[in-house]
């Protein structure tokens, strides 16, 4: 038995079944490759699902871990230490938001910024306005595993198996601005946003849809939230993808590339929406650690001295040039768009999706489909022109392949008929 063989067995019987794994024994990584137990080296075109900005063993992530874990891991939030003012200085002047509260992880940054919604509509029916508790949320949105998150979440196989979820979230029809109008009053706390959905396909809101969203809360004073956990610090090319749009949002949250790799989640809110939680409210044993926060201070002033942001953008417009090309060769390629490094190239069906991912990992290149037909590419920042075109020619050789597979059959079919 192999060492994989091993591992795939012994994980088989002793773990939840929640992933369907590819038979892959990953040991290290180098810049944006992934390298396996026979030294094959990967090109990763997904950073552990948008969470590694740096790519592999970066020198700069290296040290910061390097140092901090010689000096402290955790300490609680009972006592102060270095690194959360510096780092909450860091996103508040990049996010134009006032203040910061650190989780760990991506569903616990948004389980506290709905709490936030619903404390801060408590603060202000105290103050004798009317105001209610109702989320409305969009279709196809995803916020994560966690009871409010997973509420939140559209995709009803998420949610139902684990129901009653959390009451009182109604869902809008993304970029539908009369359906949001109709579905928004003083019943509702916050509206629940990604600027540019992630897991639901890399779809941007409108400007029309966002700024309405924007309007609306301001007429109650419910909150607007964006979620940006997969598209924010850095990954459209802005810090944050509602600058594309001038519109700030109340709240936002953050997470997967923040701390590089090591898990730190934080939500970022305004003054207004900080009134609501005093002192014992909300907490967390690990969020915003020591480790932690080291490592993403040393990720934020990476991403500026390399500017990886001009970086991101000059490149993801490339990779988008290149994939258009591709979709005119290519009609089973039927939309491709996103901004900066979140790229998405949709196809035609769910079969061909599922084929391509398969195939392009047999080509040693990792890539991900998500709402079924959206080949989605969250590479880390660091990629370059080379690297497209690396992916580009083995997908239109992937695309070929299906073209004349597809024709073989169809004759094959013809011949029969
Ligand atoms: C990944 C993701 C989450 C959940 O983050 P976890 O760290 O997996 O809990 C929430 N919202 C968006 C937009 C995400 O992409």
């Amino acid at each position: 038995m192999t060492k994989l063989d091993q591992i795939r067995a012994a994980e088989a019987k002793l773990l939840l079944s929640t992933y369907d794994r590819n038979p892959i024994l990953f040991v290290s990584g180098e810049g944006v490759h992934m390298i396996d137990e026979n030294g094959t080296k990967y090109l990763d075109l997904l950073s552990g699902i948008g969470v590694n900005a740096l790519g592999y063993a970066h020198p700069a992530i290296e040290k910061a871990i390097a140092e901090q874990s010689k000096k402290l891991i955790h300490i609680s939030n009972l006592f102060y230490h270095e690194g959360q003012a510096s780092l909450a200085l860091r996103l508040t002047e990049r996010s134009g938001l006032d203040r910061v509260f650190f989780a760990n992880t991506g569903t616990e940054a948004w389980e506290g910024a709905l709490k936030l919604a619903r404390a801060h509509a408590g603060l202000l029916r105290s103050e004798g306005k009317t105001i209610g508790t109702k989320f409305l949320a969009l279709e196809h949105s995803f916020h994560g595993r966690t009871f409010g998150s997973v509420s939140t979440t559209h995709k009803a196989k998420y949610r139902e198996p684990f129901g009653p979820v959390v009451p009182g979230v109604e869902f809008v029809r993304l970029n539908d601005v009369e359906d949001l109008r109709a579905k928004f009053s003083n019943e509702v706390c916050a509206i629940l946003v990604e600027p540019i959905q992630g897991e639901g396909g890399i779809r941007p809101l409108t400007q029309e849809f966002f700024a309405e969203a924007r309007t609306l809360c301001d007429s109650t004073g419910a909150l607007l939230i964006a979620d940006e956990i997969q598209a924010g610090l850095g990954r459209t090319g802005k810090w944050f993808s509602y600058q594309h749009y001038g519109i700030l949002p109340d709240v936002t949250t953050v997470a997967k590339p923040l701390a590089g790799g090591i898990p730190l989640g934080a939500i970022l809110c305004t003054e207004e929406a900080a009134r609501a939680i005093h002192a014992g409210m909300h907490g967390t044993t690990f969020g915003g650690g020591p480790l932690a926060c080291a490592v993403a201070n040393a990720v934020i002033d990476t991403l500026e001295s390399d500017n990886l942001l001009a970086h991101a953008t000059e490149v993801g417009d490339y990779f988008q040039q290149k994939l258009r090309a591709l979709a005119k060769k290519h009609e089973c390629i039927v939309d491709v768009r996103g901004k900066g490094l979140m790229v998405a190239a949709e196809v035609d069906s769910a079969d061909l999706g599922k084929k391509v991912v398969a195939e392009m990992l047999k080509r040693h290149i990792v890539i991900n489909c998500t709402s079924d037909t959206v080949l989605r590419f969250l590479p880390p920042y660091i990629l370059e022109r080379a690297h497209v075109d690396t992916a580009i020619a083995s997908l239109d050789e992937i695309f070929t392949e299906n073209a004349t597979h597809a024709a073989a059959q169809s004759a094959e079919g013809d011949n029969r008929g």
